[in-house]
């Protein structure tokens, strides 16, 4: 990885418009990218339509503009991509790193997330029920090293913790799609909320049976608001008004540590971005949240 160019990605699923959490987010993976002179895209992670407003992604791409952050390549929507993940699932069935389920939620959690059908084996399939793919995990202690919280421990249970590849409502799921783009966008850096950080171990053993190198991780803490819960569409976070970028990146880059002088505040998006880029210390983001 290390001899790669830098290739970062901001990578929102588009449950609802920008807010400022992940402004923060998208501010922190851009400017990791640009004062290291790599290239920064935008991946919207459309899965999900159940759960995705059809104005989403319009309203978050809108937002990223007014406040300046342009990607060096086209968007990439994970909704365009389905040919791409069945490949992908198509690949690890035949290595044997994927299995179908057929298993409900309530029959795994009167097992302890162990399958009753025994699933992994083949065992017990029915032709009449609807199947989810899952991905074979294997028992690992992992470490490795976030470039922000430093090393990182996980165990990884078999079976108990196999993510979701394919829903059982035939919708692709992120853990499959975002590995699969990270690796096809070669992807060296994922900059991203700390409320990934546990998905971490998972991923590296999908990039891992997919024959790819794993990319470098950075977890930045996530915004709370003034209850302590993270900024999201489930706590009501208010989308961030457009019409005030320059305040907004202001404060999304002391919210990340960094000390833009004042003065900017009465400046352009370009001159704060460019003060970010040059003054940018990963070092001083703050390890505990605002
Ligand atoms: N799409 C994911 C989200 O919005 C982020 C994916 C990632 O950065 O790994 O939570």
């Amino acid at each position: 990885m290390s001899n790669l160019p830098y290739r970062g990605r901001f990578a929102p699923s588009p449950t609802g418009p920008l807010h400022f959490g992940s402004l923060v987010t998208a501010l922190a993976s851009f400017l990791e990218a640009r004062s290291q002179g790599g290239q920064w895209l935008i991946r919207i992670e459309d899965l999900d339509p159940l759960r995705e407003p059809p104005e989403a992604t319009g309203q978050i791409l809108a937002s990223l503009e007014a406040h300046g952050l342009f990607p060096d390549e086209p968007v990439r929507f994970q909704s365009r991509r389905h040919d791409a993940y069945q490949a992908a699932i198509d690949q690890l069935l035949d290595g044997g790193w994927a299995y179908r389920c057929q298993c409900s939620r309530k029959e795994l959690q009167a097992h302890q997330g162990r399958h009753p059908n025994q699933c992994r084996n083949r065992k017990g399939m029915s032709d009449d029920r609807p199947y989810a793919i899952r991905f074979a995990l294997e028992d690992e202690d992992c470490h490795w090293q976030d470039l922000l919280l430093g090393l990182q421990h996980q165990t990884v249970t078999a079976e108990v913790d196999d993510p979701v590849m394919l829903r059982k409502e035939g919708f692709y799921a992120y853990q499959l799609a975002v590995v699969v783009d990270d690796i096809d966008q070669g992807i060296t850096d994922v900059v991203r909320g700390s409320d990934l950080l546990e998905m971490t171990a998972q991923q590296q053993q999908i990039f891992r049976a997919l024959d790819a190198r794993v990319p470098r991780w950075l977890h930045i803490p996530v915004i709370l608001n003034d209850q302590g819960q993270k900024l999201s569409k489930q706590t009501h976070a208010p989308a961030i008004d457009n019409e005030l970028p320059v305040q907004n990146l202001f404060r999304a880059l002391s919210a990340l540590g960094q000390k833009p002088p004042p003065a900017l505040q009465s400046g352009s998006v370009e001159s704060l971005l460019e003060w970010g880029q040059r003054n940018w210390r990963r070092d001083a983001i703050h390890l505990t949240s605002q």
